[in-house]
This record gives C-alpha cells, structure tokens and sequence, in this order.
C-alpha cells in the first residue's frame, strides 16, 4: 500500500535532473502515477541554447541509432518534429565518413538511420514534448539536497533549496517513488550512505578527454556533400576529430585530446591540432570555412560506472539512472542512448507494478546489461591507448586486437563497416563481431590493400 504524505492526493514522483535522462524518466512516469515534479536548478531556456547545468550541450552530440529508435518509440513523432527544425537525417555509413585506424571506412547505406542537430535542439524539443503531459510539471532553479525517509527504510521524498535565496528554507517534495537523473555528479551514493546504505562500488577509467569545440559556416560543396566525419585516435595518435552537420547550415566541430593532450582555443592552434588528427580531411575542411565563434573547452576526467546492481540493501522509493550510474567517454556517443535505454527498461519494470519492495533491484539488475556493452566499447576501448591507468586483462587486449583488424577490414568492405556501426550504434551486441561469417570477412579483406584516406570510396547502392 502506498504511504502518501498528508494532505498529497494521488501518487507522485519525483525526478531530480531536466536533461535528458530526467525528461525520459519523467515521461514513463507519467504513465503510472498522477503526478510527475521533475526538479531542475536551471532555468531552462526557450530557445535551443547550451545551459549551465549541462555544460556539455555546447558540445557535440551525436545520436546513435539505437537512441533514435528509441526517443521515437518514447515520443512518436519527435523526429519529424525535429527535421523540421532543421534537423537532418542521415545514414550512418552513407552519409556520415568514417576513419579509424587512420583509414576511411568504405561506404554504403547502412540501414542505421541517425539524426544530426544541436544538443539544444533536442533536449528542448523533448523537454516540449515531456512537459505537454499534463500529469508532469518542472521545477526550476530549485537544487535538491537530501532525501527525506520514514525511518523504516523507505525514501518518501527530497528536501530542496532555491537557487535564489540557497541559504532560505528547504522545501518538501514528496513523493512515492524518487529518481536521481542529476548527471554524473550526483548525490546519490552521498544519500544513500546518510539514509545508513552502502554506496554503490565505482569503476573508473581515467582517460582525461579535454575537448575543444567550434562552429563553422557549412556550405554545400564541404566534404563533397555528406553530413558529417568522425574521425577516432589510434593507439600511435590518440587525437580525434568530428565534424557534424546542425540545424542553421552550421558544422560543429569538435577536437579531442586524452591524458593531458588539449586542443588548444586558440583559432591557430586549434586548427593546427586539427592538421595533426590520424586523417586530413577534417582539417581541409576547416581551413576553408567560416567560423562563427571562438572554440570552447570541456574537460572529462573519467568514465565512471557505478554498480547500483550489485547493492545487498537500498531503501525502498529511490532509482537512479542516466549518467549518474554511468558516464561514458563522450567521444563514443553513447549517453543519451543509454539514457533512453533505461527508460525504456523503466517502463518494462514499472509495468509490474510501482509497489513492489524489490522494484529498485529490479530495475538496475534489468539495466546493467543495458550498459554492459557501451562499457566495454568505451571503457575497454579506451585502454588501447597508453598511459590510461589501470590493467588491462587478456581479453580486452586480444578484443581491442581484433577490433582494430575489423576497423582496417572495413576500410575494403562496406559489410564490415556496416557490422561495426551496428555495434557501435548499439543496435546488436558486440559479440556479433566475432560471427563467424564476419570473421570470414575480416580474415579475406585483410588480403586486400586499404583504400587512400584522402579519397573515401563512393557510395555504394
Ligand atoms: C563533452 C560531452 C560530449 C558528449 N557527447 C555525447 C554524444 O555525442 N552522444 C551522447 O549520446 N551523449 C553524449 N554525452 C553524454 C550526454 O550528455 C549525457 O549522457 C546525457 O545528457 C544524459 O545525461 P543525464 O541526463 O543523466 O545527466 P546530465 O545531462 O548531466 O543532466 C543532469 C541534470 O541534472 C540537473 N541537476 C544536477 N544536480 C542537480 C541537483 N542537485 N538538483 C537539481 N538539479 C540538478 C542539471 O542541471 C542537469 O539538468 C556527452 C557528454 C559530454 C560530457
């Protein structure tokens, strides 16, 4: 039986974070309680502008396939809504060049359908589409700082602050059901460990990534047409680069740098660091454009995945999810899928019901296969590169081995890199690489010589 506060009719929710994780959250919610508060401490801006709270949406994003599907299936309709706002469709190998281990991938359409824009462009357009539910309203400027409970072990709702006057008096939200989606700073294993819990174990990979990022004016004749280039570090030269195209004829460009290696903000600088990427052809691009403004940094120090599934004990009413149990290199593009992913588990798990004790176990334990594979794509990916502090057991070593013999084969055969993109754009598991089908492939194209990386191949029907 749900044990409502006094004076609250009906049930409630209520999600810590408006960013994506936290809006996605919010969405399935509504669909089995009355009341959904999402509490923000930003003021979320109309327009389609980075905001302070997520200092990442000044950087690029891209959306994976799989992310894409599932938005959609979260919120029909929302692609063509963005399309129309400028947003530009485009197929992941067909459109999109790709170049790992230094080589361009061969190309084809793929199947694997992405969608180009602005980070702020699609955190509003779903924050527009979640908050259209009259069941879910926001709070913002408001910054949560502790859980209230029962003292039985139940969660029953946040203690907040606003941001105007943070040293006035807290105010109470409560709820039946709490989710942390406040980011990867999140006061989730701080609540838990006040509230007498263990906190969850921490895996981290420090990998350092410093990014520095800047638009340009995108003219139609630029990379003979296509839509974007994503251009990964090797183990020689860990630097990588991408190019996409936004909404508003813009590029975003974006340059990484992993153990202390930054892009420099200088305009000079950054376009020499661009001339040093494993390819070219993102540098001959911008040589030649317009910029439209001054590059800007990010600093991310590490992939950080916290176990909430493995936890003996937690108090009953609060989830976390979103980049508070997982934040992922961002040069991999994951978080906003896995993001959506856990949604989607939410809605599968919620659907047997709100009340019951082991809703949060189940939740996690359903989501930790969700994060698996992006974890071992980023965070095994990431310890191909020397310096990265910690082991690396026999297995990441002869998988990170094969990958790169998969990325050489995919520069001859655009099956391979079609392969490579499922996986990349977690629509299957990477165990699908090991097919023996696939590895019939790798082994034949590794007979072949690779093509120039200056000249990708054309698109093939
Ligand atoms: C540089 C960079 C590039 C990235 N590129 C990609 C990409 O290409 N593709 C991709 O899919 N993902 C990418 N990501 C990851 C992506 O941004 C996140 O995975 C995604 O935003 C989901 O995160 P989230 O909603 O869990 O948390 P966040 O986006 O971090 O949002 C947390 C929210 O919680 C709010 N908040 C925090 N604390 C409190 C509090 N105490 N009280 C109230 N509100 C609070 C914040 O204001 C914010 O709105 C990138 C990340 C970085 C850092």
């Amino acid at each position: 039986m749900t044990q409502r506060s006094p004076g609250r009719d009906g049930t409630a929710a209520v999600v810590v974070g408006a960013s994506m994780a936290g809006l996605l959250t919010a969405r399935v919610l509504a669909e089995h309680v009355d009341r959904v508060v999402v509490l923000d401490r930003d003021t979320l801006p109309e327009d389609a502008v980075p905001r302070g709270g997520v200092p990442q949406s000044a950087h690029a994003h891209g959306l994976l396939a799989r992310g894409l599907r599932g938005l959609e299936e979260l919120l029909p309709g929302l692609t063509a809504d963005l399309v129309a706002q400028g947003a530009l469709r485009a197929d992941m190998q067909g459109d999109v060049r790709w170049v790992n281990e230094g080589l361009p991938m061969a190309r084809r359409r793929s199947g694997l359908d992405g969608l180009l824009l602005s980070r702020p462009l699609l955190e509003r357009e779903v924050r527009r589409r979640v908050l259209a539910d009259p069941r879910v309203s926001v709070c913002e400027r408001v910054v949560a700082r502790s859980l209230t409970h029962d003292g039985a072990g139940r969660v029953t709702g946040v203690l907040g602050v606003t941001r105007d006057d943070p040293a006035g008096p807290h105010r109470r939200w409560d709820a039946d059901l709490v989710v942390d989606a406040s980011g990867r700073q999140s006061p989730a294993p701080w609540w838990l460990s006040t509230l007498g819990f263990e906190p969850p174990e921490e895996e981290r990979v420090e990998v350092d990534v410093a990014y520095a990022t800047r638009h340009y004016r995108r003219e139609p004749g630029h990379v003979d047409g296509d839509l974007g280039l994503a251009m990964a570090g090797t183990p020689d030269n860990p630097r990588g680069g991408v190019l996409l195209a936004q909404e508003g004829d813009r590029w975003i460009c974006g340059l990484s740098g992993i153990l202390g290696d930054r892009p420099p903000l200088d305009p000079e600088g950054f376009e020499a660091y661009a001339a040093t990427l494993p390819s070219p052809v993102l540098h001959e691009v911008i040589r030649a454009a317009v910029p439209l403004d001054e590059p800007r940094r990010f600093r991310f120090p590490a992939s950080v995945r916290r176990r909430y599934e493995r936890l003996a004990r937690s108090p009953r009413g609060l989830l976390v999810t979103g980049d508070a149990v997982c934040s992922f290199d961002p040069v991999y593009g994951q978080g906003m899928t896995v993001a959506c992913l856990e949604a989607l588990v939410l809605r599968d798990v919620l659907r047997q019901g709100l009340e019951r004790p082991t809703l949060a176990q189940d939740f996690w334990r359903a989501c930790a296969p969700v994060v698996d594979a992006p974890w071992q794509i980023a965070a095994g990916g990431d310890r191909r590169f020397h310096g990265v502090p910690g082991p690396v057991d026999r297995r990441t070593r002869l998988l990170n081995g094969y990958v790169a013999r998969v990325q050489r084969a995919a520069a001859v055969d655009p099956a391979v890199g079609t392969a490579f993109l499922r996986v990349a754009n977690l629509e299957v598991p990477p165990s699908h690489l090991v097919s023996p089908s696939l590895l019939a492939r790798v082994v034949r194209s590794s007979r072949r010589p690779p093509v120039d990386a200056r000249r990708p191949e054309p698109v093939a029907a």
